[in-house]
């Protein structure tokens, strides 16, 4: 037994011995693979922003009054592509300012060829300024930013690098956000129904700041106040969409240009936002299947009634069940017709020009 138990005990140090070696082996390869790792980063981050998958960018920035802040903010793009030797352009956006904002553009632009304008001659919204602007866009990468110097320039490089990584819209994510509390909620509210709503895994939709391959912006039609939902739409047009952390600054000058309003607004939007890009192509499925349902609920209501009168013999006329039953089946008819009609439209509205091409030979 004794013997036994010795060679028990001589079996488990030497497996104990074992394991410690095996033990310490790992720890000294994972320090290794971690140093290798750290080495590989650095060396691979400094290729990387020396050698992005791009020639040119078109910063294309959307201005409502903003006097201020242009100049700042131009030095600061300049210092940004400057530092990853990236050709560019700046388009200012003129949204119909009243102040200095367009003298002080015209400024910039005679001191730099690199910077060009459009002006607008009232207030359309951003939508309508970025749509403008990107239709004049001639780099092969897009950044877009407010005026206002809540977005960083700084963020440029990191933007597209992680557009180089092969995705084709990246959008900032104001984690920490520098807004006063009531916009920091509503907006993280706003955000998570659209996340919910739409099924895009994303934190921040409507960050002014995001890169987007060309094809992108050529792709898009914003209008209205659509900007909102640039990630949603580039994601139904068949885009890849992404997001990096950005910096975010409280507002040095002027005002925002919205109210609360923005957050009724903002879901009326989303409403028409899912509308047009799941169901434009095929209304019946949205408006035929609710009709269907508030149609037979209707008649089921009414067959009861029906019954109740010529079987049991009660009195249904003073029922409100009755205005139930009927409203039910007018219901059903009316969305029945409403997609009827949307299906004639869209019908008619077919192009072959909107199914995007990725590849062909
Ligand atoms: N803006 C615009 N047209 C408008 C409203 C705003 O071009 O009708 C611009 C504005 O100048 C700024 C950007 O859109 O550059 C974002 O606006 P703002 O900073 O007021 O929005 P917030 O940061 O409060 O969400
Ligand atoms: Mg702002």
């Amino acid at each position: 037994m004794m013997g036994l138990n010795s060679d028990k005990m001589s079996n488990k140090e030497t497996t104990e011995n074992v394991k410690s070696e095996s033990q310490q082996k790992p720890q000294q390869q994972e320090k290794k693979k971690y140093y290798r790792k750290r080495y590989y980063n650095r060396y691979k981050r400094k290729v990387d922003t020396q050698k992005l998958s791009f020639k040119k960018v078109s910063v294309v920035i959307p201005l409502l009054n903003e006097e201020e802040s242009l100049r700042p903010l131009y030095i600061e793009i300049k210092k940004a592509v400057k530092s990853i030797n990236i050709d560019y352009e700046v388009i200012f956006v003129d949204d119909g300012s009243k102040d200095k904002s367009l003298e002080n553009i015209i400024q910039l632009s005679k001191e730099d060829k690199k910077v060009k304008y459009i002006s607008f001659r009232k207030n359309y919204g951003k939508a309508a300024a970025l749509q403008v602007g990107f239709k004049d866009v001639t780099g092969d990468a897009v950044v877009t930013m407010d005026a206002d110097l809540q977005d960083d320039p700084a963020e440029i490089p990191n933007l597209l690098k992680k557009l180089s990584e092969g995705f084709d819209l990246v959008s900032g994510w104001k984690k920490k956000r520098k807004d006063p509390f009531v916009k920091k909620y509503s907006s993280k509210f706003f955000n998570y129904v659209t996340k919910v709503m739409t099924g895009i895994k994303i934190h921040d939709f409507n960050c002014g700041l995001k890169a987007y391959r060309s094809e992108v912006v050529q792709n898009l039609s914003l209008y209205g106040e659509l900007h909102r939902y640039i990630p949603v739409l580039a994601d139904w047009k068949g885009f890849t969409v992404s997001e990096i952390i950005v910096k975010h600054h409280p507002r040095r000058y002027g005002k925002t240009k919205y109210g609360i309003s923005r957050f009724f607004k903002g879901f009326i939007d989303l409403i028409t936002v899912l509308f047009t890009t799941r169901y434009i192509k095929r209304p019946m499925h949205l408006f035929g299947f609710l009709g269907a349902i508030s149609f037979v609920a209707g008649l089921f209501v009414n067959a009861y009634l029906t019954f109740e009168k010529l079987f049991l013999g009660k009195y249904i006329g003073n029922r409100p069940l009755l205005f139930l039953g009927i409203l039910l089946i007018i219901v059903g008819i009316q969305f029945f017709s409403i997609g009827l009609i949307a299906e004639l439209i869209a019908h008619q509205n077919r192009d072959d020009a909107e199914y995007l091409i990725k590849d062909k030979k």
